[in-house]
């Protein structure tokens, strides 16, 4: 065989980075080859910016594209096939590979790049040369150079000559890692998913924290979230979830402070969790999925009296969206179905008749002085338990007292 079967892979805002692309690049290629782990003999490399992937299986390669089009930085993919640089080769492989997907019936352009400057032949007539040569070839073909069918793209570069002519969209987005790690809340709904989603698109890596209530909530609503970890895993690859035994403390709430701040006391001793276990994590910043006016915990008073239990950032990429439009992402992204499923939060378990809408930080305050807040968080932390997951389900839990960083926690405390 006179050409390899490869996909060439389009980075998106990674063409913006200056001086540090070469780390953008590296990043990505790892986290490429995360992803490809279980197509033997797989590999990922670079040259003159564009990544190339070999020795993929062809009854795999489907499956390899949907894959690589979940990952965080990469545009566009397109399956090509690498050959020798010589133009007769560039018509032979492109009419064998319109062949071979049946198309034989479609007006086309071709597009020509010459990235190997040593090549004799221009772009231009690079392109005039295919085109002609896959017109004397295809009978049904047709040239039209303003409204084609389709575009017939080849490229001559240092390492081959290459022709392609699909596209497959892929997410965009920066490479995980790139960005520094933060702290998703991820609650069983439709929100947070989307939020850590939208985050890690920006290339930083996500832990998970989540609160549960048992016996108030069922075992199955843990398993839930653990579900929605694993279909982020699909763009994420790996997720560490914390999760904290809440009861004790939501029934505190509900017991000694005043109804109306049952919600907003319980959204900052979630902050303040989190944050610790963010600290901890060496996570930059909290993520929710917070929108502005959504329930009476998300009015602007309110989020400035649950921003105010923390110093660290809080990030709510969501805050501007309707609930249609996060309904759409999370469709997308394949967390919706889950989301719907019926078990109980532990905020709904304990939801006040009449949850204050413009709470006011001092009157909070007060209310949370009811409570003996530091032993109560000590005691949830002491029973955190994390759970790494990946696409294929659970892979790993660990109470956080039997992890390194817990002696840490417990200096910092000191
Ligand atoms: P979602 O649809 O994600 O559940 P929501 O609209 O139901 O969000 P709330 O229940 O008020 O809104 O929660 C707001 C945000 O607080 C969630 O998006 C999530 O980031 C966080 N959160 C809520 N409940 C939990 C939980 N049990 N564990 C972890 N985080 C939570
Ligand atoms: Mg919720």
């Amino acid at each position: 065989m006179d050409y390899r079967n490869m996909i060439i892979v389009k980075v998106g805002e990674i063409h913006l980075k200056g001086l540090n692309r070469p780390f953008f690049e590296k990043t990505l290629i790892n986290n490429m080859k995360a992803a490809l782990k279980k197509f033997e003999g797989v590999t990922v490399s670079i040259s003159q910016s564009r990544i190339f992937v070999y020795n993929i299986d062809p009854k795999d390669l489907d499956e390899a594209l949907e894959k690589l089009s979940k990952i965080f930085g990469i545009h566009a993919l397109s399956p090509a096939r690498e050959f020798e640089k010589d133009i007769d080769l560039c018509i032979k492989n492109a009419v064998e590979m319109l062949e071979e997907a049946k198309i034989t019936n479609a007006t086309f352009k071709v597009k020509a790049r010459r990235a190997d400057k040593r090549f004799p032949i221009e772009s231009p007539e690079i392109a005039a040369k295919v085109g002609a040569g896959i017109l004397e070839n295809m009978p049904n073909m047709k040239v039209d150079l303003h409204n084609p069918d389709m575009f017939i793209e080849v490229e001559i570069r240092d390492r081959g000559a290459y022709v392609y002519f699909e596209d497959v969209q892929a997410v965009g987005g920066l490479p995980i890692g790139t960005n520094g790690r933060a702290m998703l809340l991820l609650s069983g709904g439709i929100d947070s998913p989307v939020a850590g989603y939208m985050i890690a698109k920006r290339g930083v890596q996500l832990d998970g924290v989540h609160f549960y209530s048992f016996p108030h909530t069922s075992e199955r609503a843990k398993e839930k979230v653990y579900e929605l970890a694993q279909e982020l895993c699909d763009y994420v690859t790996r997720l560490s979830v914390f999760v904290v035994p809440f009861t004790h403390i939501q029934e505190e709430i509900y017991d000694k402070c005043p109804d109306q701040f049952m919600t907003i006391l319980t959204r900052r001793f979630m902050m303040k969790i989190s944050e610790r276990i963010a600290r901890l994590r060496n996570c930059g910043a909290l993520v929710t999925g917070e929108s502005i006016g959504q329930v009476a915990s998300q009015t602007m008073e309110s989020l400035n009296c649950t921003d105010s239990a923390v110093n660290l950032p809080v990030f709510r990429p969501v805050i501007g969206m309707d609930k249609l439009e996060i309904m759409e992402i999370a469709k997308n992204i394949g967390t919706y179905e889950t989301s719907i499923l019926p078990f109980e939060d532990c905020c709904t378990v304990f939801t006040p008749r009449h949850p204050s809408t413009k709470p006011k930080l001092q009157e909070v305050i007060k209310a949370e002085q009811l409570l003996d807040e530091e032993a109560l968080i000590d005691e949830a932390m002491q029973m955190v338990e994390r759970i790494d997951i990946d696409a294929d389900g659970v892979i790993y839990t660990q109470k956080l007292t039997d992890m390194a960083i817990w002696q840490e926690y417990k200096k910092a405390l000191i």
